[in-house]
């Protein structure tokens, strides 16, 4: 973790000078006066992302049906000119990679596809501070299989309800383990998986695996060309800032393209014989073949602008400023939150954590009321933990700074103590 940051605004200053990202933070659509530390949960709307909407929105308003096929970028096979973008992020091929759908179903899809319980070997390898639509996803997966999620769901569980020891990861897995499915980040404690460890640990098992990128990506780069895991899922609206609901992502390692989808669909046909509508699927051989149906191209054309805003920034110049932001808010919280009774829960260490900070405190709740009363906006997390994602894109070091001087003021005046301690529809 960088050190060196002294207290004061001018080091604040100092960092922005030095920023060679600042600049694309005009290229999102910021609020007057508000800190927006959400980009893990809703990333902000670009002026690309907004671009990239108008223009398919125009191809259908054209072309009427022709905006299938007529396009330069034809809307009718747009998931994998956005794969094509993506792949660099995870560091695959293109043609492993594709949009479809979102996160929940692509983990169904991936499990019924790499699932193949046996007798002794029917366990899916799974974690308790997961975000728990994987875990109802698996659920659902080993009940239509015709077995009992209390026998074959096996959770690593944390010791403090926060952080994941990788050395229980890997005892966890025995002979009995047929799958795993692992975050990369912990949505809650921001903990980065030593994700190159534990996959090699699997494949020389034989156990499958495969990760939810949700909180890694667009923070973290990956190297799949490296790690090589089964199979990968993630959604498009964090850091990625792809809008709301708009269609995940799906990583199937090209060794497995021989693989029947576990939830097949027209989409998922060859495009030689898609539109020969024949009673038979003839899965295509690439990601591709686990699509399902027609998408929303729309919504998509939102993911095509801010991929591009990826290729212009740099994943790696991206981590490297996270790091840093994420390493000043904490030495301020140090210097100046600690006397209030707060904690971090995050790992310390660069290789250990994503792109957020878990804030840790016995009122989180009610602070993170005052917080968005102050035009901050933080979330929360059950149950005491306040997460804050500067997000390199549009976050500078100068709102790291106010960040924490609106937290003192808060604490400093008990401004939280006229709120309720009561959690909203979102939290
Ligand atoms: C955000 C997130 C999801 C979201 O799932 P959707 O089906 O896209 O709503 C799933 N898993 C994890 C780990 C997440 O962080």
């Amino acid at each position: 973790m960088e050190t060196g940051f002294t207290p004061d605004k001018e080091c604040a200053r100092k960092l922005d000078a030095e920023d060679s990202l600042g600049k694309f933070r005009e290229r999102f659509y910021l609020h007057e006066g508000e800190l927006y530390m959400d980009g893990n949960s809703l990333g902000l709307c670009s002026r690309d992302a907004e671009r990239g909407v108008l223009r398919v929105l125009e191809e259908w308003k054209t072309r009427g049906i022709g905006c299938w096929s007529e396009p330069e970028v034809p809307l009718f096979t747009f998931h994998d000119h956005l794969a094509e973008m993506t792949a660099p992020l995870l560091g695959a091929a293109a043609e492993e990679v594709t949009i479809h759908a979102n996160t929940t179903l692509n983990i169904h899809t991936c499990v019924a596809t790499f699932y193949a319980p046996e007798k002794g070997r029917d366990k899916i390898l799974v974690d308790n501070v997961n975000f728990p639509t994987d875990l109802y996803a698996v659920e659902g997966q080993i009940k239509l299989k015709g077995l009992d999620p209390g026998v074959c769901m096996k959770s690593v569980e944390s010791r403090d309800g926060m952080l994941l020891q990788e050395g229980d990861i890997l005892e966890a897995m025995t002979e009995d383990v047929a799958l795993i499915l692992l975050p990369s980040v912990l949505y809650r404690s921001g903990q980065l998986l030593d994700m190159a460890l534990i996959t090699r640990e699997a494949k020389s098992r034989g156990i499958p695996i495969g990760w939810d990128l949700s909180h890694s990506i667009g923070a973290v780069p990956h190297r799949f060309d490296e790690i090589k895991p089964d199979f990968a899922v993630w959604c498009n609206y964090k850091y990625l800032n792809g809008g709301p609901g708009t269609p995940a992502g799906l990583y199937i390692n090209k060794k497995h393209f021989h693989l029947p989808s576990g939830l097949p669909g027209w989409h998922g046909n060859r495009y030689e014989t898609q539109f020969q509508l024949k009673n038979n699927f003839e899965k295509a051989d690439y990601a591709g073949g686990w699509q399902t149906g027609t998408q929303s191209v729309i919504s998509m054309g939102a993911i095509e602008g801010s991929l591009g805003i990826y290729r212009d920034a740099g994943i790696e110049n991206l981590r490297k400023k996270s790091l840093r932001l994420t390493s000043y808010l904490m030495y301020l919280i140090e210097a100046k939150l600690a006397k209030y009774g707060f904690t971090i829960a995050n790992p310390r260490e660069d290789s250990r954590r994503g792109g957020h900070v878990a804030l840790v405190h016995e009122e989180a709740l009610r602070i993170n009321e005052a917080l968005k009363a102050a035009k901050v906006i933080p979330d929360f997390r059950y149950p005491n933990v306040i997460r804050l994602a500067p997000v390199p894109l549009y976050v500078s070091f100068r709102d790291v700074y106010e960040l924490v001087k609106r937290i003192e003021d808060i604490m400093e005046h008990k401004k939280y103590e006229k709120f309720e301690k009561k959690i909203g529809l979102i939290a």
